[in-house]
């Protein structure tokens, strides 16, 4: 018999993304997001509003209807909403990627992350627990580790100094998940990633924020003079490590976490200069200093990933761009 995945957050960028590749390898899935194809402006308090929904809209479009994948518009923080998705659904297995994300939005609007983060992810979990779900995988983050500069960055390194809000919101979700292992045994595997980029990305990441920016001949802002270094990771190389640690039952021993990233930090201004490449465009670079909750560096060590799953795709930043323009060219023309 088919397994039965719940992803959530299957209106965004990586929960799009996962859904069709886990019905591609078997899986029955089902999605929900609180997305309701009404719910304009609910969480994003900036001027990319529209932007953002059209994408939401488009990915459920792509992603789900053409997979005839089923939908859930939920709001994941009503407790009494989230008993009764579960209740329908009966999952086996749960991948759990809703969140508010952004880290300069969790300075701008710190209150925006309590519902999503806190309460969905509490919500979530004691779901997990009340229909002893065997696999409950969720997305944590690499702002976790916090504005360390000694690399790799190793799950076995301390995470209580987060810049952010974001990061706190995800350190609490580390600790909610263990404690649910030491009261009640349920296990589940945090999934720490690093920069995610790719077709059908999020506008609000330097990605896709300076595609569009050097498409309209805009300056774009290189914080901490352009010296800031992230572990970029194609959106399919992330997708591949979850359906691996699904399909491998890796969250079934105990509260564990693990990065999902390569150890191959690149420099802003690098990443920029590819990305001028792949869009044929000379980019405006206004230096500016670093904002508050910037990192200076993230930098996964992979060796548990590859401990867990093997070795994984290494998409070169590259391809991943070349990929992520073709498709937003494409996409904006539609
Ligand atoms: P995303 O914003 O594209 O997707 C998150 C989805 O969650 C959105 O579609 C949103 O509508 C939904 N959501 C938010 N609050 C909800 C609620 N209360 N109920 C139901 N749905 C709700 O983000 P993403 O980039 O796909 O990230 C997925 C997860 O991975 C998030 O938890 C994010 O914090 C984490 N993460 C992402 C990255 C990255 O680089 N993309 C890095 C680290 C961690």
């Amino acid at each position: 018999m088919k397994r039965k995945v719940l992803i959530t957050g299957a209106a965004g960028f990586i929960g799009s993304r996962l859904a069709e590749h886990l019905q591609t390898l078997g899986f029955e899935v089902v999605g929900c997001d609180i997305y309701n194809f009404r719910n304009l402006f609910f969480d994003v308090g900036d001027s990319n509003h529209l932007f953002v929904q059209k994408l939401r809209c488009d990915r459920i479009a792509q992603f789900l209807h053409k997979n005839q994948i089923q939908y859930h518009a939920v709001d994941l923080s009503d407790y009494a909403a989230v008993t009764k998705l579960f209740s329908n659904v009966k999952p086996d297995a749960v991948v759990h990627l809703a969140a508010q994300a952004g880290v300069r939005h969790s300075v701008k609007a710190p209150m925006d992350f309590v519902k999503s983060n806190l309460n969905g992810f509490a919500n979530v979990l004691d779901a997990c627990r009340n229909h002893a779900i065997e696999d409950f995988l969720y997305a944590s983050s690499s702002s976790v580790y916090g504005a360390r500069t000694t690399a790799p960055f190793s799950e076995k390194d301390r995470c209580d100094t987060p810049e952010s809000f974001y990061a706190a919101t995800k350190i609490a979700n580390e600790l909610m998940a263990q404690s649910y292992y030491s009261q009640y045994k349920r296990t589940s595997l945090g999934m720490r990633f690093f920069t995610v980029y790719g077709p059908w990305g999020r506008p609000d990441m330097a990605p896709m924020l300076f595609a569009q920016k050097m498409r309209q001949r805009q300056p774009i802002q290189l914080f901490g003079n352009g010296v800031l270094k992230r572990d970029f990771t194609f959106v399919a190389d992330t997708v591949y490590a979850i359906a691996q640690l699904l399909e491998r039952g890796a969250s079934r021993h105990n509260a564990d976490v693990v990065n999902i990233g390569h150890s191959h930090p690149i420099q802003v201004t690098e990443f920029v200069a590819t990305l001028s490449q792949c869009l044929n465009i000379e980019p405006i670079v206004e230096l500016a200093p670093m904002q508050i909750s910037d990192v200076p560096l993230t930098c996964a060590s992979d060796e548990k990933l590859v401990q867990l799953i093997g070795e994984w795709p290494h998409t070169s930043l590259k391809d991943g761009l070349t990929a992520m323009t073709q498709w937003l060219e494409k996409w904006q023309m539609a």
